[in-house]
């Protein structure tokens, strides 16, 4: 076969590349793995990224499943060009070519009943020979053929080998006695995925077939049909698949595995898009990087041999850092969507402005949204400030002592955080007290909690008025 020829006739094309998802379930962080490679491979290129629903399978196919395909490269902002292709409605451009491949006698029909294949097998079993099954029909006379129902098959090479050029595992050679003539169009007229997946990404012009390594085998036998109809070879990169902390495929066992799950954890999308390109990427020992330096930096021989493990600690980490460097009005638009998808309460204009306020003091430390939203209660709550058991523990005569000493201060001080900090230095000076003893009813007093930002970063942002309300209302109750 001249894979190799084929194959380097596609360099100079525009690079195009896809994700192919089945819509069975919801869209595995494996699949939105291997989009956001191809997304960025494409991208970084001045090249195309295609969606195409694989929803060929009619029973395991469900419209949920491919709103969630949607919604999740949307949440990831992996767009696409164009509109998605469903496979399914290709089925007669499958036949087509199915038949196009009889007339060249690259591929043939099959009348074997299935008592007959079986039959087979059993002979071959007896025999210790391959059970794969040798169609009489595949050099039959067109005067002998019955008038039954057939299938279409391929008419694969029986000797010699066929060589897939990956990108990332090397050359895989396969011995051609190990395939068997595949099915391409069934009795029923319906095309095989193996046929499908060949014509749509021919059809759609794709050059590069980056998707997972549980695929590496169906190459060889796709690689049949493109040599069969003549067509130019993709370029193959089949990426290792995520393993859990155990070294096993990643699976509900390990935690979370669905895009729509770790979206809604809150994570911020770019920080998941960072930690997803780390995962089975590198670029030396760079961990934490924007979306342009992926662009920049990613190729697919950065691609690991061998498979990732998932790391929820690392994406805790990565999304923490992103989080600190986003522009403060984005992390608010995104809070929006995240309470949006969550089902909660959206932001009223008042709490979203004060969350604006409040952005500089709770980005720092945040890995995701609900832990934002949690620090951001003192700007988010309206008063009378709910106060939880712990922070009530910070209130009684002795802290209303402090709150009513802090108070005239507050009145008159100019209300940058240097003059903050210098009236609570004054009340611990007269009280003879240290910072923290001033800070605990005070955290109490504005946030209701124990758990808050900087008292001084919460007076600032909250404003003199708003403050001396929450201490009085402390100090009476
Ligand atoms: N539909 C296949 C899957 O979801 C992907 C096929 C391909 O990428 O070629 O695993």
């Amino acid at each position: 076969m001249s894979n190799a020829s084929s194959a380097s006739n596609v360099a100079a094309k525009q690079v195009v590349t896809r994700i192919a998802p089945s819509p069975t379930g919801d869209m595995h962080i494996g699949t939105a793995r291997t989009a956001l490679f191809s997304w960025l491979y494409a991208r970084a290129r001045g090249g195309k990224f295609l969606l195409r629903i694989e929803d060929t399978d009619r029973a395991r196919s469900t419209p949920e499943a491919t709103q969630g395909i949607l919604d999740g490269m949307a949440w990831l902002g992996l767009d696409y060009d164009g509109a998605a292709v469903s496979q399914f409605e290709q089925a007669a451009r499958h036949a087509e070519v199915a038949n196009q491949m009889l007339a060249a006698g690259t591929a043939y029909k099959c009348f074997a009943t299935q008592d007959e294949i079986e039959a087979f097998r059993e002979e071959a079993r007896a025999n210790k020979t391959s059970t794969l099954y040798q169609s009489p029909w595949r050099d039959a006379d067109p005067s002998t053929f019955p008038d039954a129902p057939f299938v279409i098959r391929m008419k694969a090479p029986r000797t010699g080998v066929t060589v897939i050029k990956d990108q990332v595992q090397g050359d895989v050679t396969i011995k051609n006695d190990q395939i068997d003539d595949m099915i391409v169009l069934r009795s029923d007229g319906s095309p095989t995925y193996m046929l499908a997946v060949v014509v749509d990404d021919h059809d759609m012009g794709v050059t590069h077939v980056i998707r997972g390594d549980d695929h590496l085998a169906n190459s060889a036998r796709q690689m049949m049909v493109y040599e069969a109809m003549e067509w130019d070879l993709p370029v193959y990169a089949h990426i290792p698949l995520i393993f859990g902390p155990d070294g096993k495929k990643m699976s509900k066992r390990h935690g979370a595995t669905g895009v729509k799950e770790y979206q809604a954890m809150g994570y911020p999308a770019q920080g998941m898009r960072n930690y997803l390109a780390r995962l089975g990427w590198s670029h030396g020992d760079d961990e934490f990087f924007s979306d342009a330096q992926a662009m920049d930096w990613f190729d697919l021989d950065g691609i690991n041999k061998s498979p990732a493990r998932f790391d929820t600690k690392k994406l805790d980490n990565i999304c923490g850092q992103h989080l600190a460097v986003m522009e403060d009005a984005q992390i608010v638009s995104e809070i929006e969507d995240y309470l949006a998808a969550s089902a909660q309460p959206e932001l009223t204009p008042e709490q979203k402005s004060c969350l604006l306020s409040a952005m500089y003091c709770l980005k720092g430390s945040s890995k995701n949204y609900p832990q934002l939203i949690e620090k951001a209660r003192f700007a988010l709550n309206v008063r009378p400030v709910d106060i939880d058991e712990k922070a009530q523990k910070q209130l009684g005569t002795v802290s209303n002592g402090i709150l009513n000493e802090l108070t005239p201060h507050l009145r008159s001080v100019s209300w940058d955080r240097d003059a903050l900090e210098a009236a609570v230095g004054r009340v611990m000076e007269t009280q003879d007290i240290g910072f923290g003893k001033v800070a605990g009813p005070l955290r109490a007093a504005l946030a209701g909690r124990t758990q808050t930002p900087s008292v001084l970063d919460m007076m600032f942002v909250l404003g003199r008025e708003e403050t001396l309300a929450r201490l009085s209302d402390a100090v009476q109750e």
